[in-house]
């Protein structure tokens, strides 16, 4: 370690359980980030500050006002100036600590990208904001045994699981069949406490630290919940599902990787819009309906709700599951809108 790095890790390197082997190992560290928002905006600053060799910063959308209590990276002139929130996270990161090798990308994970995103590094770390996201990572890292932090946080609320492939519980074990389209409160209709996601991303990071600097020992196999609002914090021993036969990361069942489940994305010819199929059950529309009226006014009939999400931004959701984004061509935006507002 040079001289200047010495003084700059001083204290951390102190901790016992890190020590100079384990700042080493940070050093040559390669982590990508899925989502550069409120999670990856906290888990990118503390990953930085920690003198991480090498971060990939992926994340499809720009920064906006409504972000800014808890996307930590970002600020008003960053919204002004328009730039993609992986470039403006670089930029930022870039002032934090100059020796770590950023690489951002301004890019959507799909199943189709998942290798040229996500290859070539140690570890994977959840920013994201929607399931699909995460199934795609859990099968990626399931796939090629690269271990993944998952969080989440949403209301007041946080959790965080660490996967080590074949070793511990992934999500999948966590959860079998994943949520069903628009079923589950997203940040836009529900809220979310900026605490709660510096909470959690605080933790995510932490968890990414300790797997690179080795010292697996606890590691996985316990999520980790929190309530902030209710006080609450606690560890759930996953355990016992690691062991219970998961068709993924037991039996080598990636559907998600594979396109056998997710959603199909389709630009409508002569139309500003674009249609977004999501696989499997229908939505139920009484109770997206219930939620987007915290934010939006909805019309709602037997086959269908509409809302003005955004302004010039009409949002369709169809009672088979798919979903029609009016007053945009761009196919990530509109898988975006889904997102944010469905789920
Ligand atoms: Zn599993």
């Amino acid at each position: 370690m040079d001289p200047f790095d010495a003084e700059r890790y001083s204290r951390q390197v102190r901790f016992p359980p890190l020590g100079p082997e384990g700042q080493a190992k940070l050093s040559a560290g390669r982590v990508a980030v899925v989502g550069c928002g409120a999670l990856g905006s906290v888990v990118t600053l503390a990953l930085a500050r920690a003198g991480i060799g090498y971060l990939r910063l992926i994340d499809r959308d720009v920064p906006e006002i409504s972000n800014l209590p808890r996307q930590v990276l970002f600020d008003d002139a960053d919204v002004r100036a328009g730039l993609p929130k992986s470039v403006a996270a670089a930029r930022q990161l870039e002032r934090v600590h100059s020796g770590t090798v950023l690489e951002p990308l301004v890019a959507d994970l799909t199943a189709a990208t998942s290798d040229r995103l996500l290859s070539g590094v140690d570890l994977v770390v959840d920013g994201s904001d929607s399931f699909e996201t995460r199934f795609i990572i859990n099968e990626f890292s399931c796939s090629r045994g690269i271990p993944w932090v998952h969080g989440g946080a949403i209301g007041a609320e946080g959790r965080v699981l660490t996967i080590l492939p074949g070793r511990t519980a992934c999500l999948r074990c966590l959860i079998p069949d994943p949520p069903a389209f628009g079923a589950l409160p997203t940040c836009e209709t529900a809220g979310v406490l900026g605490t709660a996601a510096l909470v959690v991303g605080a933790v995510e990071a932490n968890e990414a630290i300790r797997l690179l600097a080795g010292d697996r020992v606890g590691l996985g196999n316990r999520l980790f919940v929190c309530d902030l609002w209710a006080g609450q914090w606690r560890t759930i021993d996953l355990g016992p599902l690691a062991v219970e036969g998961c068709p993924t990361c037991r039996g080598g069942d990636f559907p998600w990787l594979e396109g056998r489940t997710g959603c199909q994305v389709a630009r409508i010819c002569g139309r500003d819009a674009v249609q977004i199929a999501s696989a499997g059950a229908g939505v139920d529309l009484d109770r997206l309906g219930r939620r987007l009226a915290e934010v939006a006014t909805v019309t709602t009939n037997a086959w269908m709700l509409r809302a003005e999400v955004e302004p010039g931004i009409v949002l369709s959701v169809f009672a088979d599951g798919r979903s029609l984004v009016a007053g945009t061509r761009d196919e990530t935006r509109a898988r975006a809108i889904v997102a944010r507002y469905v789920g």
